[in-house]
């Protein structure tokens, strides 16, 4: 009846789908004005997996920017800019999956960072570490509701609610993911020798700065400047301390019984 069924019957072959495959919505366009999806959707093959890849441009573009102008992609995500960037979650579960992957597959030589220890905390300290080794990566993805009420609770008044405090923690952790992607590199090049402790430090340090870094960026326009500084430094502190202090908690439960 309607001009929007012609071109449907009459080529046959041109527009076929008149309804959203996912929602059964009716097509008057490329994409479904109901849910988003596009109307040409095919069985899926490789090559049309292949052919979806290039839309995660947004993972890259977002990476870049959070290592350029966090405070930049962060604030304009919450501002509105939501397809131009990856979603913060995903984003988190993704760097946090593959940082995850190569620290629980690989066995560094961690004597170098025990070097000095009374022999009798040497035993439970080695077993904290290795686990700290293995598991920060998950643990911290674990840590994000705790560390979203710290930043909440310091920067209060300052215009961000708890969920937009969960979306800065979780692109401030995914980049800090990548630095340990960047990190396991340096540690596979230094395991065994005594640079390995430097490089731990190093590694510890740069995410904490990253980490304050990033709050100061997102709030420094609201409010005074040193103020901002300074909570985004005691935040970070807070976050760290409490985060040794979980995982300290959590590695003594689970490695217990050895
Ligand atoms: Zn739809």
């Amino acid at each position: 009846m309607k001009g929007v069924d012609d071109p449907g019957q009459a080529s046959g072959a041109a527009l076929p789908v008149r309804t959203c495959a996912n929602c059964a919505t009716e097509l008057t366009g490329l994409c479904c004005s109901h849910c988003g999806q596009r109307r040409d959707v095919a069985r899926l093959t490789l090559r049309n997996i292949a052919a979806q890849l290039p839309r995660q441009r947004g993972l890259l573009h977002t990476l870049a920017g959070l290592a350029r102008r966090p405070g930049q992609v962060i604030l304009r995500y919450l501002d509105g800019h939501r397809v131009e960037f990856a979603n913060p979650l995903n984003l988190l579960t993704l760097t946090a999956g593959f940082a995850a992957l190569l620290y629980t597959n690989h066995r560094f030589d961690l004597t170098p960072l025990l070097a000095g220890l009374a022999p009798d905390t040497l035993a439970t300290q080695s077993r904290l570490l290795n686990f700290q080794f293995k598991y920060r990566t998950l643990l911290q993805v674990l840590d994000l509701p705790l560390l979203a009420a710290i930043t909440w609770l310091l920067f209060r008044g300052r215009g961000r609610g708890y969920a937009e405090h969960l979306v800065i923690n979780a692109y401030s952790m995914s980049a800090v993911n990548i630095l340990y992607l960047l990190l396991f590199v340096v540690l596979l090049g230094v395991d065994g020798t005594p640079a390995f402790r430097i490089a731990w430090v190093v590694g510890s340090v740069v995410p904490f700065a990253y980490k304050a870094g990033v709050l100061y960026a997102v709030f420094a326009g609201t409010g005074r400047r040193w103020r901002a500084a300074l909570l985004a430094l005691a935040a970070t502190a807070f976050a760290v301390g409490l985060q040794i202090a979980l995982m300290t908690a959590i590695a003594t439960w689970a490695i217990a019984p050895i």
